[in-house]
């Protein structure tokens, strides 16, 4: 899960991170009473959206006096931001955070990760600040600093320490700079995060050390212990289908293709993507619909997948083990009637109690399309798909179908 840079600075701020004083705000009068109250004669407005690379498309502003701040205001909310890192159709700036400017000396960079090959959290620094990180460890390996921090001790002071003088800062600066790295570190430990990016933590003109802008991601998996942290979380900036799945506590992932896939276990689902792709077509998604699968979850599995304008054919492909071939038989059945789906569906069952899923798809009166296995599966998707695409008669039929059972039922 993602969050707002204004979120980020909240969190780390509690952890003794120093940030600059600020405010969000969502209108231009806002903006300008929050300046007021900040104080100061300078500020920056900052466009809030789930994305870095703001300054360079226009998502960063400083004013100098009230009219400035209005007109940013007014400029920025309501406008589409597109950055390196939101794809071509942007991102709409909803919300705008407003804080004091401060006169920059240095950009630093601060950057914590899990390291998957060393199984430990890393902290990343270099003095190149600002610029995307990406580009220092591509054009500038040597530049970035690396610190593994041993989880039964956690990060040492020593640890801050040795970063803070390899970025090069003074006696005075290293209290500060070594505060708010052990600050981001117990942040990160101890809600559960994934990764935490201040750049610039910035060396100000009067030597104060500030973490100017900050990004936070956390684990989706430990966000039912973190009661606090999940209620950032703000869906107009997340997929609107992923955002929906995760209401019934499917995963879902949005995909460019025409097939969408209803499947138990993430592990089959990737293997039917694959096998998707190897019969000439491309799937629509990928989605897990988890173990114990009720027809109510299923129902929600369908109306998810057909949400999407771009689906022609569904391909359900079970392995029941924990599911039941016959509870996603009749799911499959109920959402058929129900939504009124008219594309082509293609199922695959396995496992638990598959001749009574297989009976009850076939005596449904449904034109249900019905394989034996992954592979005989997805080359029936193909085919209704061409018959779609490329004309003939495709099995698209109004409800009630015509019973058109392709492959063996045994
Ligand atoms: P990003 O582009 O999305 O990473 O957004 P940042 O918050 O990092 O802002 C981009 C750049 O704006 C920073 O690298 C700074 O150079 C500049 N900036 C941000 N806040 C301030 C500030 O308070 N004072 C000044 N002078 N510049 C700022
Ligand atoms: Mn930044």
């Amino acid at each position: 899960m993602d969050i707002h840079e204004y979120q980020a600075k909240e969190l780390l701020a509690n952890f003794g991170v120093p940030v600059p004083r600020g405010n969000v705000v969502y209108t231009p009068d806002q903006a300008v009473y929050c300046a007021r109250e900040i104080g100061g004669t300078r500020w920056v407005i900052k466009a809030q959206i789930h994305s870095g690379g703001r300054g360079l498309a226009g998502g960063v502003r400083i004013c100098a006096d009230e009219h400035e701040v209005h007109a940013a205001a007014a400029d920025l909310l309501g406008r589409t931001l597109v950055t390196k890192q939101t794809g071509p159709q942007g991102k709409l700036v909803q919300r705008l955070y407003i804080e004091a400017a401060v006169p920059i000396a240095r950009e630093l960079y601060i950057g914590l990760v899990l390291d998957r090959g060393s199984e430990r959290v890393c902290v990343v620094a270099t003095a190149e600040g600002g610029m995307e990180i990406e580009e220092i460890a591509a054009s500038r390996p040597e530049s970035l600093m690396r610190v593994t921090i041993e989880p039964a001790v956690g990060m040492q002071a020593f640890q801050a320490r040795d970063l803070c003088f390899g970025l090069g800062l003074n006696a005075a600066q290293v209290p500060d700079a070594t505060r708010a790295i052990l600050g981001a570190y117990r942040a990160f430990r101890d809600l559960d995060a994934t990764m935490v990016e201040i750049n610039p933590l910035a060396v100000t003109a009067d030597g104060r050390v500030l973490a100017l802008d900050a990004k936070m991601q956390f684990d989706d998996n430990a966000l039912f212990r973190r009661p606090n942290v999940r209620e950032l979380r703000d869906y107009t900036e997340e997929d609107p289908r992923e955002a929906e799945a995760s209401k019934y506590g499917l995963n879902y992932v949005g995909l460019d293709g025409e097939i969408g896939c209803i499947v138990n276990g993430a592990g089959l689902a990737m293997a039917t993507m694959d096998i998707i792709k190897l019969a000439g077509a491309e799937p629509a998604n990928f989605l897990d619909v988890g173990g114990g699968a009720s027809p109510e979850r299923v129902a929600a599995a369908f109306r998810l997948v057909l949400a999407d304008p771009r689906v022609k054919v569904v391909l359900v492909n079970i392995f029941a083990g924990i599911n039941r071939c016959d509870w996603i038989a009749q799911g499959v059945v109920q959402a058929t009637r129900d939504q009124q789906i008219t594309v082509p569906i293609v199922a695959r069952l396995a496992g638990t109690n598959v001749e009574e899923g297989r009976r009850i798809l076939n005596d449904s009166g449904l034109a249900i399309i019905t394989a034996d296995s992954l592979a005989d599966a997805a080359r029936k998707a193909v085919d209704a798909l061409h018959r779609i695409t490329r004309g003939g008669n495709a099995p698209v039929a109004t409800t009630p179908r015509p019973v058109v059972t392709v492959g063996a039922a045994r």
